[in-house]
């Protein structure tokens, strides 16, 4: 199944799900910034969750808000028990601890997965695992490069990898390129995120069963690009556009879906 054909028969799902909760299931996002890239997130996040049921509200603040007045906004999110889950879009003005801020999210709320006790794991991540498991990818002791090391995809990636019983090797911007072609060559499974138009390319060699997971997203002259080359002679390569960014838009409503059920669960 592609994952276009995948995400919107798990949003059919979700629809069929929510349509059935008593009461009305809602998300907030926060945003704090003036970025035309998230401008096109927001309004793809509040389009998918009215596709299925959920409630969407933006909040959005000027970037002359300081860190007390985002705290407070946060505080009173935390609070609020018709908002389910909410998410800080990054990035926020210069003046603002990012990294404190996502700690000020309640964990039952942070359906980013974000803070460091959150009861989520960050959508990018997850949103693969699960897509891997639907095509049936054996993971189970087979090896698995990772290409990236940021906390939101890399690091998280490598841990959810390594939950799935892989051998998980991280590689970054001090690998060097022997190494890199190495890994490359040996792996079953590879995820890159680093942000480079086609870092991986028809220069290496990859296991013919191999499954390559791009995450990357660059703009040139308004084309999106990936970081691998398309058409690699492997298993299975997943597109960019159309690929890892639908996962994680998906991971979002489950996440928030979620936490609904947790909160009802518990009150
Ligand atoms: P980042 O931009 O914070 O960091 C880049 C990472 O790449 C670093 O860990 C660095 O060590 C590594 N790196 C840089 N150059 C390298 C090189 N030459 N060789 C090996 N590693 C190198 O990372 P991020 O926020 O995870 O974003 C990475 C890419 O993924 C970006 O293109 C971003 O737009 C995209 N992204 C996509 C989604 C999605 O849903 N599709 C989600 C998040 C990020």
């Amino acid at each position: 199944m592609t994952i276009k054909e995948y995400v919107a028969k798990r949003k059919r799902e979700l629809k069929e799900e929510v349509s059935h909760f008593s009461t009305p299931i809602k998300m907030v996002i926060v945003q704090v910034n003036d970025d035309p890239a998230s401008d096109t997130y927001i309004r793809g996040k509040i389009r998918d969750s009215e596709e299925v049921g959920i409630q969407a509200e933006l909040i959005k603040l000027p970037v002359t808000t300081t860190q007390l007045e985002l705290s407070t906004l946060i505080k009173r999110l935390n609070q609020d028990s018709s908002v389910h889950g909410f998410i800080i879009q990054m990035p926020l003005p210069k003046g603002i601890d990012e990294e404190y801020i996502k700690t000020l999210v309640s964990p039952a709320k942070d359906i980013d997965g974000f803070h460091p006790l959150s009861k989520f794991s960050p959508c990018t991540p997850l949103g693969i695992i699960n897509y891997l498991k639907e095509e049936n990818i054996v993971l189970d002791g087979r090896n698995a490069v990772v290409i990236g090391r940021s906390n939101i995809v890399g690091k998280p990636m490598a841990r959810l990898l390594m939950k799935e019983n892989m051998n998980v090797t991280v590689l970054h911007s001090h690998t060097f390129e022997d190494d890199l072609q190495f890994y490359v060559a040996h792996a079953d499974l590879i995820v890159i995120a680093i942000g480079h138009k086609y870092f991986l390319n028809h220069s290496f060699s990859y296991k013919k069963d191999a499954v390559l997971v791009d995450v990357g997203i660059n703009r040139v002259d308004g084309v999106t690009y990936g970081d691998i080359e398309p058409e690699q002679n492997v298993r299975l390569q997943t597109p960019v556009p159309g690929g890892v960014g639908l996962l994680t838009r998906l991971t979002l409503l489950c996440n928030l879906t979620e936490a609904y059920k947790n909160a009802f669960f518990h009150h």
